[in-house]
């Protein structure tokens, strides 16, 4: 066992968009893999058709590749020897029955014949005998209509009249399960709380429980990693292995933390109000009608977006915090995942985009900017774009704020502050820009430092300091009462147009 394969994979159900919890399964499951230089799996589970939703499979491949976490084997990323990789063609060949038969032949499982209506009278019933959780279990079971109660020769009537039936797990009543999580060592249940769980369906579809664990055999997986709310179901899954004999082919467990909401209080879900999007890219949800944003369209950088993901649970045990792709396969290790629920931070999330965007030169910003300009209708030569992104990086958080950032770099002002034109705006310091735009008309070389020079020689000759009169510079020049560096914004706009927009200025707000 220790020395198997590291062979892992991400198991989504195609039930809608693939959320950023659903992501970090996958990112953990990926970074582990490349780790022990084993193999990362993408298998569909698509075994319960009525939570089916079309475009579900596509949008978690999409994701899968915008995060740049690509499975190396699975559906959409090429047949691997399991082939196939979706649960639903899985079954057409036949792979779950048999292990289900298995059960029932072994006595570990049994056909169970009862009705949506019996079963919700069960659970009045035993509500009514306030049970605190009514379920299906060794007692109940009992006085329900399965092949434990019934004749042998009534299960042989009902199954060749073709009544509908589920095959359920035969749970003992009371023994001690016994089982160990890397992230929560070991786990003790007794068997009373786990319900007698159906395992294969009337529609002949395996549920999760068993389909999950047929394909985790024979598709040779060492680690199972998945999300915490699974962990209730794990006691009933060892007892299936237990019953198939196959407990030496079951992989390690690892159940992973929660993602919190920003105030520690719950899950967070898809319909957090926190401000920042809950899934990789946009998805438009056809159960509730509702479009999400992704972090892709919102400007997050993929890069950025897996390192505040990999945070969320797991630390590399120092503080650093911005770490490739590369560093984290290196550093990456399931004991250190957190058992606690992990809080998400959207300024945090900010923050990391921003340090990613500082990483990046000029140059490639403009590449990123110089498309969204010509949505706004300007086509700029790439210097020019590279000009304006150093300009207005230092605040932005995404390459999608340059626009809002810059736009008065493209756009004349036609407006002016109006708190600052308030405060700042007298005949003094009307006649302090007239005088400054006539100096810096003068400037030859129009450039940062020389129009610099122009604007203090024009505080000295009138007597103005510096201070008192750049923010009303500012508006004359920009509209906007901050911004960047006034001096390279006139060099990158250039004399004529900065002539302009003060000659306007002047004219418009005449005192
Ligand atoms: N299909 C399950 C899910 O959607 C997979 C759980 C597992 O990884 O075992 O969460």
């Amino acid at each position: 066992m220790e020395n198997k394969r590291v062979r892992v994979r991400f198991a989504p159900s195609p039930t809608g968009g693939l959320h950023m919890g659903g992501v970090r399964v996958a990112l953990f499951n990926y970074l582990f893999a490349k780790k022990h230089g084993g193999d990362f799996i993408l298998r569909i589970e698509d075994t319960d058709q009525t939570r089916f939703v079309a475009g579900a499979e596509e949008y978690i491949i999409n994701s899968l590749k915008w995060c740049g976490i690509e499975p190396n084997e699975g559906v959409g990323f090429g047949d691997g020897p399991h082939a196939p990789y979706r649960q639903s063609e899985r079954k057409e060949q036949g792979i779950y029955k048999k292990y289900a038969d298995q059960l029932v032949a072994s006595e570990h499982a049994y056909y169970a014949f009862d009705t949506s209506e019996e079963l919700d009278e069960m659970r009045k019933r035993l509500e009514a005998a306030k049970v605190a959780a009514p379920q299906y279990n060794a007692v109940s079971r009992q006085n329900m209509r399965n092949s434990l109660t019934l004749s042998e020769d009534e299960v042989k009537r009902l199954l060749e009249a073709g009544t509908p039936y589920v095959i359920r797990l035969k749970v003992p009543r009371n023994e001690e399960i016994r089982f160990h999580d890397i992230i929560r060592g070991w786990v003790v249940v007794n068997s009373s709380q786990v319900d007698d769980k159906v395992l294969l369906k009337s529609d002949g579809m395996p549920t999760y429980h068993l389909a999950h664990i047929v394909d985790d055999v024979e598709m040779k997986i060492s680690h199972a990693m998945r999300g915490e709310e699974w962990l209730p179901s794990a006691p009933a899954h060892i007892l299936i292995y237990r019953y198939l004999g196959l407990e030496d082919q079951m992989p390690q467990l690892a159940h992973l933390p929660l993602i919190l909401k920003p105030d520690g209080n719950g899950k967070l879900s898809k319909r957090d109000k926190s401000g920042l999007p809950m899934f990789p890219l946009n998805w438009s949800d056809p159960r509730d009608n509702t479009d999400y944003v992704g972090y892709k369209e919102t400007g997050f950088f993929p890069e950025a977006f897996i390192n505040m993901l990999v945070l969320l649970g797991w630390n590399p045990g120092d503080n650093k915090e911005i770490m490739s792709k590369d560093e984290l396969i290196q550093l990456f290790s399931l004991e250190r995942i957190n058992k606690a629920g992990a809080k998400f931070d959207p300024e945090k999330t900010k923050w990391f985009n921003q340090q990613y965007l500082r990483k990046k030169t000029d140059e490639e910003l403009a590449d990123l900017f110089m498309p969204m300009l010509k949505e706004q209708g300007f086509e700029v030569k790439k210097d020019f774009a590279v000009k304006v992104c150093k300009l207005v990086k230092e605040k932005a958080h995404f390459v999608t704020e340059f626009w809002s950032l810059g736009s008065f770099l493209f756009i004349t002002p036609e407006t002016f502050d109006a708190g600052v034109l308030e405060k700042r705006l007298n005949p003094q310091t009307h006649g302090f820009i007239a005088e400054l735009k006539n100096a810096l008309n003068d400037v030859s070389n129009f450039n940062a430092i020389d129009t610099e020079a122009a604007l203090k020689a024009t505080c000295e000759k009138t007597g103005i300091a510096t201070g008192q009169i750049m923010q009303l510079f500012r508006v004359a020049l920009t509209g906007l009462a901050g911004g960047p560096s006034l001096f390279e914004t006139m060099e990158l706009i250039g004399k004529e147009e900065t002539i302009k927009r003060l000659n306007f200025f002047l004219e418009k707000n005449k005192v």
